[in-house]
């Protein structure tokens, strides 16, 4: 799926479609923001990297346009790096935000981070391996059967599953599970992921979650 980039500086706009198609994803570019609404309203794209300063129509916008009609992740790319047009970005619906000048490895990683959760995130569905979270009717099955959760071993399965690959700290479980932010005492995190992981790795060879020691969790099929 190719990545749509609406932004109006020719020299950032074709730097841009050449890294990405050097990193190996297809991507194209307009640089009128109303083009760039006809052509989301026309095709699939797999992620939007949006501008805010354009000629015609402004960043801010053609995410409120687009959010009517459409959840593709978008990224902001603006010189405008004061902390109120982010938290504006993010609440009309922008999924990442970043300050001109930016690294272009920087971006390339959160296209990617964005890409891999869009892809785990279906429907209200997320999975790993033969995994499988429904979030609308608060079940898990593993193998097609349904295992039951208690509601903390849900939000913690949750998490984990936006965050597949990646390793997550007890202080980041903390946070996000529990609503606390504290650095000791973080047995209780132990004790809650050792539970999770017997409910859903007992019994099967392939194991999800995994120790990663001295830093923290990480679910993932390890083959
Ligand atoms: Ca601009």
């Amino acid at each position: 799926m190719c990545i749509l980039i609406i932004e109006d500086e020719m020299k950032i706009a074709s730097y841009l479609v050449k890294g990405l198609n050097e990193s190996g994803y297809d991507a194209e570019c307009v640089h009128l923001g109303l083009e760039g609404l006809e052509k989301l309203k026309m095709n699939q794209y797999s992620l939007l990297i949006l501008d805010v300063m354009l000629p015609d129509i402004d960043g801010w916008s053609i995410l409120k346009i687009l959010r009517q009609f459409s959840k593709i992740p978008v990224i902001f790319l603006t010189a405008k790096d004061q902390i109120l047009d982010r938290v504006k970005g993010l609440e009309l619906g922008a999924d990442d935000y970043l300050a001109k000048p930016f690294s272009y490895v920087e971006l390339l990683a959160r296209i990617k981070s964005l890409l891999r959760r869009q892809q785990y995130f279906q429907e209200n569905e997320l999975f790993i391996g033969n995994l499988k979270m429904d979030l609308t009717q608060h079940k898990v099955w593993r193998n097609n059967l349904l295992i039951e959760l208690s509601k903390k071993e849900f939000s913690l399965l949750r998490f984990m599953l936006l965050h597949q690959n990646e390793i997550i700290t007890r202080r980041q479980i903390g946070s996000e599970v529990w609503n606390i932010n504290f650095d000791t005492d973080t047995n209780f995190i132990d004790v809650a992921v050792r539970r999770l992981r017997s409910k859903i790795d007992e019994g099967h060879d392939l194991k999800l979650i995994h120790t990663v020691r001295g830093l923290g969790y990480k679910i993932m099929v390890n083959l």
